[in-house]
């Protein structure tokens, strides 16, 4: 069971929180001359994520992904080694050019969202960020090839790993969503 790669956060047993984290400093993966991305603020909604687009580290199905406001992120360092992966996606993914890692994903566009930027807390220079607190888009981890047979093991590792799994987010990001949905649409009052 402990053979697969959840993601080394997970694998590794990291498990500290410490309630008055309030950011720091995202480094790629470059030896030299790393993009640096200060974050000014606490992660929210720290959660595994199976999706294709995600950034992995290597031998991860998973990735970890939490989010944190756009206007408390700042590019500190060799800001010109980033390029958005897919322009048309949702949430653009700046990645280092050279290492590929991900540093900072804003959503832009009109949407739930909106305002927030997807961040890898793995590459901050300090721990002491919240465990992930559930997996979501679990089965998509089938889209890079893993193996379908497995996909009842993964979910148990997850849930011995205090993840709950979600093959799409957590019930309560998902109201969120239809939430906000809704009172745009006027099924609700705003
Ligand atoms: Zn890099
Ligand atoms: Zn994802």
């Amino acid at each position: 069971m402990s053979s697969i790669n959840i993601h080394p956060v997970v694998d590794s047993g990291y498990r500290a929180s410490d309630a008055s984290f309030a950011g720091g400093t995202l480094v790629c993966n470059c030896a030299s001359n790393p993009v640096k991305v200060k974050v000014s603020d606490d992660i929210a909604h720290n959660h595994a994520c199976g999706c294709t687009k995600c950034w992995k580290p290597a031998g991860a199905n998973f990735s970890v992904v939490a989010v944190v406001p756009t206007d408390k992120v700042e590019v500190l360092e060799n800001g010109n080694k980033l390029a958005v992966v897919d322009p048309a996606a949702l949430i653009q993914r700046h990645a280092c050019k050279e290492c590929g890692v991900h540093m900072y994903g804003p959503v832009e566009r009109e949407h739930p969202f909106q305002g927030l930027s997807f961040i890898h807390p793995e590459r901050f220079e300090t721990k002491g960020w919240a465990y992930p607190g559930f997996a979501a888009f679990v089965s998509s981890i089938i889209e890079s090839g893993f193996d379908p047979s497995k996909m009842d093991e993964v979910r148990s590792k997850l849930r011995s790993s205090d993840l709950e799994p979600y093959d799409c987010l957590s019930p309560g990001l998902m109201d969120y969503i239809a939430t906000w949905t809704a009172k745009k649409s006027g099924a609700l009052p705003a």
